[in-house]
């Protein structure tokens, strides 16, 4: 991903692609503290629009807070900084990364001192999981790693090292042959994908783990329940346990690299009918046509680069 043209948003300046570089003794190389977001920008008829990027960026500035990192740019800049990544690089559509992170002036666990950069890349990413999966349905296995418990790491930031569990739950599944990982909380109860959240369909009603399992909070999570609400599904946020997806009627999973993803078998059990169900297919239908600017509702949910 280094070794290409283009160019990348860096504290405050556009920078050839391949310039884009840190040094080795980079803080958050060596010890994880670090903040970024996963946004996408979609093709619409008016032209590209960036997905909640305010939301988006709102976040990235919330998970620095609870770091306790002072991010040099405002989210009108760091906004700015988005469209322009995007424009810059001549994209239509495209997954946008930015982050936020500690420099290397000196290296010891405190980072009191050391200045915070910035930066935003963005490149074409297709489905996250498949096109397959998107359409059929992908197979998902229990972790054997818990997901943070909401007092050891914050769960609510999106921090570069809470991603060390997320990689190792991914890499266990995708070496079992499954394509994602669930990760249940440290009580048992179901919290999420490695980089998803979790959907269970009963009987005409939407469930998702409440956020006191650990899971992010995310916007295509909160997208989704927007859609329910339109679509007249009833939606309960609580504790849920693996039986309970085991015997739902289907399962999905969302996030801004997954969009809206069906799971069609867990555990080795086959949800539902074993493929994407309805419900699924109506809430990944009405994704799409929001996020591609067919909903006038949600206009002012696109940002127009
Ligand atoms: N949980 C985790 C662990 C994630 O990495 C993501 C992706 N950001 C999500 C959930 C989904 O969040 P969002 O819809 O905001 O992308």
């Amino acid at each position: 991903l280094d070794d290409r043209d283009g160019k990348i948003w860096l504290d405050g300046q556009m920078v050839d692609w391949r310039d884009a570089k840190i040094h080795v003794l980079t803080h958050t190389l060596h010890y994880g503290c670090g903040a970024f977001e996963g946004v996408r920008a979609y093709e619409t008829a008016a032209g590209t629009a960036v997905f909640r990027l305010q939301d988006h960026t709102q976040r990235l500035l919330n998970s620095a807070k609870i770091l306790r990192m002072k991010v040099p740019f405002s989210a009108e800049e760091l906004n700015a900084a988005q469209k322009e990544v995007v424009r810059a690089n001549g994209l239509k559509s495209c997954y946008l990364r930015p982050l936020v992170w500690i420099g290397s002036e000196k290296l010891g666990v405190s980072p009191k001192g050391n200045r915070i950069h910035a930066m935003v890349a963005a490149w074409s990413w297709g489905a996250y999981l498949g096109e397959d999966g998107m359409k059929k349905g992908i197979r998902v296995r229990t972790s054997s790693y818990a997901r943070h418990h909401v007092n050891i790491t914050m769960t609510q930031a999106k921090t570069v090292s809470n991603y060390t569990n997320s990689i190792l739950a991914n890499m266990e599944a995708t070496d079992d042959g499954y394509d994602e990982a669930v990760l249940l909380d440290s009580s048992g109860f179901v919290s999420e994908g490695s980089g998803e959240n979790l959907f269970v369909v009963k009987d005409g009603t939407v469930y998702t783990p409440d956020l006191s399992a650990g899971a992010l909070n995310g916007i295509t999570r909160n997208t989704v329940l927007h859609i329910c609400e339109d679509l007249g599904l009833k939606v309960v946020q609580k504790r849920i346990t693996r039986d309970e997806c085991y015997i739902a009627d289907e399962m999905f999973f969302s996030g801004t690299a997954a969009e809206v993803t069906p799971i069609r078998e867990y555990d080795r059990i086959q949800i539902g009918a074993g493929q994407r169900g309805p419900v699924t297919e109506k809430i990944q239908g009405a994704f799409f046509d929001i996020v591609n600017g067919r909903n006038a509702k949600y206009a002012h949910w696109l940002a127009q680069v």
